[in-house]
């Protein structure tokens, strides 16, 4: 009797650790930080580019400059990306998309690219496809490559909201400030417990903090110029005005009080790195990183960084 009961304890206790373990996995998010850069050509930030893998399935947000080349370095074949989600349309959020398409194409992916952004995402898929008829004329002749899977299968959001739900995966929209780029959009992703923020570019965001409160990461764009240089330069007084200064954004951790807060689409003029991490404390006492091409973080019960 008191054999079977205790048989029957450790069953249950087995069942209830494999049950937590298996809820602790199942949201599990991993992020690469793929580009973390600007239009600015640098060979150690790529074109803004974040990619998320949950649940076995691979989400890009951004297709930057190099965003190929990064995912190659980061052991992620090109033929399993399946979604990528534009925030705008700004040249430096899409100039790698072509290659990312195509290339993906080539190495055999069998499926469709879906893309989903705003207003304009699909004049632009179709122009794609207008601009490299060559292309796919030579390839569809001369190789076993599926021609259905050459088109772009695009998507614009419309408003705000929920944008993708599937296996457990939740997509958001939200609206940011990016003014005169109307609409530009974040996202956030939730996937069981776990929940990613991503600010595509953005102004200080009263509809970002909203979206973000309680959210385990906040990746947030960030610009600063040292003052002597702004003072003198109006043009680059503009180019921040419609970004967000490291002040503005320890205000916004604050109020959304985020495990951790990531910089990327680092634009900066003249002050370093460690001046704006500086100047984000003073108003977050959290922890903030300056995020770097290829970090990457797994979004569990806790946040590592790896
Ligand atoms: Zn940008
Ligand atoms: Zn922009």
């Amino acid at each position: 009797m008191t054999l079977k009961l205790s048989l029957s304890l450790s069953i249950s206790l087995v069942l209830v650790v494999l049950f937590s373990i298996d809820t602790a996995r199942a949201g599990y998010m991993e992020v690469t930080l793929l580009g973390t850069g600007t239009p600015k050509p640098s060979i150690d930030r790529f074109g803004p580019s974040t990619l998320i893998e949950a649940n076995g399935r691979y989400f890009i947000f951004d297709s930057g400059r190099g965003v190929s080349i990064r995912l190659q370095q980061a052991g992620v074949a090109l033929s399993k990306i399946e979604n990528i989600f534009l925030t705008h349309l700004h040249s430096d959020h899409i100039s790698g998309l072509s290659d990312l398409w195509l290339t993906s194409w080539i190495w055999q992916r069998q499926h469709p690219l879906q893309l989903t952004g705003p207003v304009g995402t699909l004049a632009l898929s179709q122009h794609l496809e207008l601009a490299h008829q060559a292309d796919f004329s030579y390839r569809t002749k001369n190789t076993s490559l599926n021609s259905n899977f050459f088109p772009i299968l695009a998507k614009e959001i419309v408003s705000e909201g929920i944008i993708y739900q599937h296996n457990g995966i939740k997509i958001t929209a939200f609206l940011v400030n990016h003014y005169p780029v109307e609409p530009a959009y974040g996202y956030r992703i939730d996937s069981g417990e776990q929940s990613i923020v991503i600010s595509g570019d953005t102004s200080f965001s009263e509809n970002l903090i909203k979206h973000a409160k309680g959210a385990d990461l906040l990746i947030h764009e960030v610009a600063a110029a040292n003052s002597e240089l702004l003072a003198g330069n109006p043009r680059l007084q503009k180019v921040i005005s419609y970004h967000t200064t490291p002040k503005q954004a320890g205000k916004i951790f604050t109020a959304t009080e985020p495990k951790a807060a990531v910089f990327n689409h680092v634009l900066l003029f003249g002050i370093s790195e460690r001046a704006v991490l500086e100047a984000t404390r003073e108003s977050f006492n959290g922890d903030v990183r300056m995020g770097h091409d290829l970090m990457k973080i797994g979004v569990g019960n806790e946040l590592i960084f790896y």
